[in-house]
């Protein structure tokens, strides 16, 4: 019996030491959000003033692209060839379209192999690439300071953007739907008018459905919203299929559900004022489409969305 007691001190002893999480957390403690995570009220006055006559998704039409290694001189590329690397921002968090593979520590991804044509149009060589991670809201300043030289990023070509920054053609045609926990009952947008949803702060999504849902919160990252999602802090994530389909992929226990509700052409971002590489960057997708090799990284990456379909046909203003 007194030996039984003694093990039962013991035991507490060793209980205070270290308890058990579960004990030191009441269970009705709410989990911390996200960092940055913030509650957006009203649709974003960057959507108002775009200029009403833009061709959005109308490019400038590539010439003859020069040979690899041959950059006409003075050129926006030539430069780009000088330093002997290309600079390009893209997305580290999206799986599928722009991630880091946590085995190797590489970049991978679809926006990322397209970065990488480009980088083998101007080199020969598509390792010629350094790529600086950005997340939506960084895209058009890290376009604007120089810091890259381009971003490929899932981003959506639109007028407003377009007063600040240049767009290749249309890369990959996205478009917007709804990503919930399994069993949820929400069916589509429409089920979100008294639910709480998770956006990208930065991005077009984040205008697409902060009226049509009862709380919109805005984090920097979609795998943020992904947390929240898992957390219970949110009911629904709304953005690009693409993206969805990578935040999917990582959790069984969702489901994307309803139709696209938005169209999201993507474009490669290129400075304002740099024609020249708008045009090159042109002149490269359009031999990817025509080569093989636009097929080629769809299947690589991203047949959870369904078999390929036919890229994007080009549009040109002039
Ligand atoms: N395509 C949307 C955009 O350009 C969403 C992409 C993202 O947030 O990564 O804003």
């Amino acid at each position: 019996m007194r030996r039984l007691a003694l093990a039962a001190v013991m035991l507490l002893g060793a209980c205070s030491a270290g308890p058990a999480p579960s004990q030191v957390v009441p269970r009705s403690a709410p989990a911390p959000q996200p960092a940055n995570a913030s509650t957006v009220s009203a649709a974003p006055s960057s959507s108002a003033g775009a200029p009403p006559s833009c061709d959005a998704t109308a490019s400038l039409r590539p010439g003859p692209l020069p040979q690899a290694g041959q950059m006409p001189e003075g050129s926006t590329m030539a430069k780009i060839a000088q330093r002997g690397r290309l600079i390009a921002g893209v997305d580290q968090n999206s799986f599928l379209m722009g991630f880091r593979n946590s085995f190797t520590g590489e970049i991978e991804g679809f926006d990322v192999d397209v970065a990488r044509q480009i980088a083998k149009a101007v080199f020969g060589d598509e390792k010629k690439v350094q790529f600086k991670v950005v997340t939506a809201a960084e895209r058009i300043p890290m376009l604007q300071s120089g810091a890259v030289d381009v971003v490929v990023r899932t981003m959506t070509i639109t007028c407003d953007r377009l007063k600040d920054v240049d767009f290749s053609q249309v890369y990959y045609q996205a478009g917007q739907r709804v990503l919930v926990r399994r069993n949820s009952g929400i069916t589509g947008v429409e089920g979100l008018a008294d639910k709480r949803v998770c956006v990208a702060s930065g991005s077009t999504s984040l205008g697409n459905v902060v009226n049509r849902a009862k709380t919109t919160v805005s984090v920097p990252n979609w795998t943020d919203c992904l947390v929240m999602l898992q957390q219970g802090q949110t009911d629904a994530i709304s953005t690009d299929d693409t993206i969805l389909a990578g935040l999917a992929a990582q959790d069984p226990y969702t489901d994307v559900v309803g139709a696209r509700f938005t169209d999201e052409s993507y474009g490669v971002g290129v400075p304002k004022g740099q024609e020249d590489l708008v045009r090159f960057v042109n002149g490269v997708l359009e031999r990817m489409r025509t080569d093989g090799t636009w097929r080629a990284i769809y299947g690589r990456w991203l047949t959870p969305l369904g078999p390929a379909p036919a890229p994007p046909v080009a549009r040109y203003r002039d």
